[in-house]
Parts: C-alpha cells; sequence; structure tokens
C-alpha cells in the first residue's frame, strides 16, 4: 500500500497570502465601489525592458531554423550566460567565481529549496525570524524539523534567529551552531541589508564551526549603498563554507519568464565531500534546465543596453520605495527597509497587531499589505508594503495611508 511523506502534514497551511487573499475578496464583494490597492505580493509590474525582449524574439526565430535549433540545454546551462554571469556579477566585484560554479536554474525558490537534499538529514538549520517561508518549508518536508509548536510558533528543531529593531534587523550569532544557514540580504520581509563587516562575522562563524551559509542574494540588484556586499563571496573565505543564491525575477522582471542561478565553489566541502559534484549530479537527475530561449533573454541583462534599462527598472521600484519610506516616515510611521530593498517593513502604529493593521488599511483606505506576523512570531507589529506597483497606485495608496 503507498503511503504518504508523513513530514508534509507537519506543514503549517500557507495561510498568509490564501488569508489575505479572503479578506479582500470578501471586502470587494461587500464594498464592489470600491479601489483597492494592493502593495502585498511580492511580484514585478514593469514589462520585460525591450533589450530583452528582441533577444527573446531572435531566440524564438532560432528555434525555428534546422542549423540554429536548440534542444535540451547543457546541465550546468549555455557556457554564454555562465560566461556572462561570472563576469559581470562577481569578477566586476571582485569576487573569484569561475562559470563552472555556476548552475543555472529556473529561479531562486526552486534552487532555496532544493539545496537541502545534499545535505544530511540530522543537519539542524538556523533561519532567521521574520523569513522568506521557503527555507523552512522546504526543512519540513524533508523531515529535518521536528513538530510544531503551536506556543512557541516554530518548529522544535530549527534554530530561529531573531531579526529586530535592536539587531537591525541582522541576526546575531547564535549560541547553538548550526549546521546549514540560511540567510538573505537584501532581506524578504524586512528590507534590511547586512554590511561587509557584518557579513564577514558570519563567514567566520562558519568556517570555524563548519556551518555552511546558504545565502538568498535574490534583491543583489536593488543595492544602492557603498559598503553593503553584493555577494557573500566578496567576505574572505566565503569560497569555503558558503552557497549562494540569485535571480533575475526582480532584477529584470523574470518572474514569469523563470531563470536563476546557483553559486558552488568548487572546492566547497561539508564533512569533508565536496558539494559541488552533489549539487552537479541532483541537477543532471532531477533538471532539465531552463529554457534556451530564456537562457539568452538572460544574457541579454549583461548587454550594454539591457543593463542600463533593467537598471532603469530597479531604479522605479527603488523611487515608489522612497514614496513609501517618506511618506510614512513624515506621517509618523516608524519605517524601516526601501533604501537597498523593494520591500518596506513599517511598525504598527499603537500597540496594534499585524493582522489588526491589515483590516484598518483595507477596511478604513482600501490598501492591501501583509501582515509582518505571517512570516514569524518577531514580525508581529510590523507590516510589509512592497514597491513593485505603479508609481500612481503607490503615491495613491501612500495618500489614502496618510488619512487613515
Ligand atoms: N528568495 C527570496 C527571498 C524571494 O523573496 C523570492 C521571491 O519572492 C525568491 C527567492 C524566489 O525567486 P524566483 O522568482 O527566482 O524563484
Amino acid at each position: 500500500m503507498a503511503t504518504i511523506n508523513k513530514n508534509y502534514l507537519r506543514l503549517q497551511g500557507s495561510y498568509l497570502f490564501s488569508r489575505i487573499g479572503e479578506k479582500v475578496r470578501n471586502f470587494q464583494s461587500e464594498n464592489p465601489d470600491k479601489k483597492i490597492i494592493r502593495l502585498g505580493i511580492g511580484d514585478v509590474t514593469r514589462p520585460i525592458a525591450p533589450a530583452i525582449i528582441s533577444a527573446l524574439h531572435s531566440a524564438v526565430d532560432e528555434m525555428g531554423q534546422e542549423s540554429t535549433f536548440k534542444g535540451y540545454a547543457p546541465d550546468l546551462g549555455y557556457e554564454f550566460l555562465r560566461n556572462a554571469i561570472a563576469e559581470n556579477d562577481f569578477k566586476a566585484r571582485g569576487c573569484d567565481i569561475s562559470p563552472d560554479e555556476i548552475f543555472v536554474s529556473d529561479g531562486a525558490k526552486g534552487d532555496c529549496s532544493n539545496i537541502q537534499e545534499i545535505f544530511g538529514a540530522d543537519n539542524k538549520i538556523a533561519v532567521c525570524d521574520p523569513v522568506y517561508p521557503v527555507y523552512v518549508d522546504s526543512n519540513v518536508m524533508a523531515g529535518r524539523t521536528g513538530e510544531y509548536d503551536d506556543i512557541t510558533e516554530g518548529y522544535k528543531d530549527v534554530i530561529y534567529m531573531p531579526c529586530t529593531r535592536e539587531n537591525g534587523f541582522a541576526p546575531d550569532l547564535p549560541q547553538e551552531v548550526p549546521d546549514l544557514i540560511y540567510l538573505c540580504f537584501p532581506n524578504n520581509p524586512t528590507g534590511a541589508v547586512i554590511t561587509k563587516d557584518r557579513l564577514q562575522e558570519w563567514v567566520d562563524y562558519a568556517r570555524k564551526n563548519g556551518s555552511i551559509i546558504l545565502y538568498d542574494a535574490a534583491y543583489e540588484s536593488f543595492i544602492t549603498e557603498e559598503g553593503i556586499p553584493h555577494s557573500i563571496y566578496e567576505c574572505e573565505g566565503a569560497k569555503e563554507c558558503a552557497i549562494e543564491f540569485r535571480s533575475f525575477s526582480k532584477t529584470a522582471g523574470f518572474t514569469g519568464l523563470r531563470l536563476g542561478f546557483t553559486v558552488i565553489p568548487k572546492d566547497l566541502t561539508a564533512g569533508g565531500e565536496r558539494l559541488w559534484p552533489l549539487w552537479a549530479r541532483r541537477h543532471g537527475t532531477k533538471y532539465n534546465g531552463a529554457p534556451y530561449i530564456i537562457q539568452k533573454a538572460g544574457e541579454a541583462c549583461y548587454s550594454q543596453e539591457g543593463r542600463a534599462q533593467i537598471k532603469e527598472q530597479v531604479a522605479y521600484y527603488l523611487e515608489n520605495a522612497r514614496y513609501i519610506y517618506d511618506g510614512l516616515k513624515g506621517a509618523g510611521y516608524e519605517v524601516y527597509g526601501g533604501v537597498n530593498a523593494p520591500y518596506i517593513w513599517l511598525r504598527t502604529p499603537g500597540e496594534l497587531t499585524s493582522w489588526e493593521f491589515f483590516d484598518q488599511l483595507l477596511e478604513k483606505v482600501n490598501v492591501v499589505g501583509t501582515p509582518g506576523s505571517g512570516f514569524g512570531p518577531h514580525g508581529e507589529h510590523y507590516f510589509r508594503l512592497t514597491a513593485f506597483g505603479s508609481r500612481e497606485n503607490t503615491i495613491e495608496a501612500i495618500e489614502r495611508i496618510k488619512n487613515l
């Protein structure tokens, strides 16, 4: 008789966005004349840049000609893309990452949830609180987290690292040493970044303890300030302890096209075994590569024209972020993030819970955001707004919130 993977039963319902969706639907059906502005979900809204569209068109045409048709992509991804990534994202920043250390994929979500497969089932993970839920849920599915505890609102065998205004939303080094450490900067949901010095402390800690850092840099292109590392490999010794995930989703609007990559240094080991061959094997066995046309679109992001156009797009979202940040600050809110990230993390006014504030915003000014408590207990009394809306909607939403 077939049985199920019982670990799945330990997953907590993906209750955050479904509960938001339900509340918004109910409100809209009771108030059909109200115009709701959604600054909740982190999806982009700007169209794909012209240089990328042009590369897509040419690649589509190539697929229609016998002489240029492409079938399965190479396991690690096409060399033209891996070369462009190594050159522009790493060498240009002084990071010694070779094209062979880059695994092209269809996005960071799959990679950062699948990576745990190459580690032992007994490895203990550490995550930030609040956190992008994928890191925890993928480990729950693998049976690495223990039971869920309703009182602490967390899994018993996970090390949760509080990210609070006191530590600038960058976690302190944990007392109990984890085997796998998930870090994400610029951060979703807090919009926080980590300085190079503080990230270096994490690298030193991981090397000293034999831990591996799983570094999610999906929002790297939003960094505007000096002194903030774009890659963990800017830190000394990171090639000995870190894997990095990147995404084209927010950098170039690829949430619907799907493209990302993972960097695994060739000599990175865990328990004396090299990780690169394991991920290569995993990739080769379970994955057949991002489509050629999408990899060509990815390559176009590194052309002179493409770079300028996607930079403009990121600047557009960052300008939205500035409107939100300045507008809320001016209205007396305690506001974080938004400078090096498309997320604004605000403290709810008074002693309102995250969900109470959500209800107020929806019902009184018809604006939708995301309750911070949905990302973990330390997100309680916080609220996330995203800068991915249109300029017009963003400005209107902030004007409405000011009048709350
Ligand atoms: N990592 C973080 C922190 C994210 O917020 C997201 C998407 O919202 C992803 C990864 C997923 O990226 P992708 O679209 O490349 O799968």
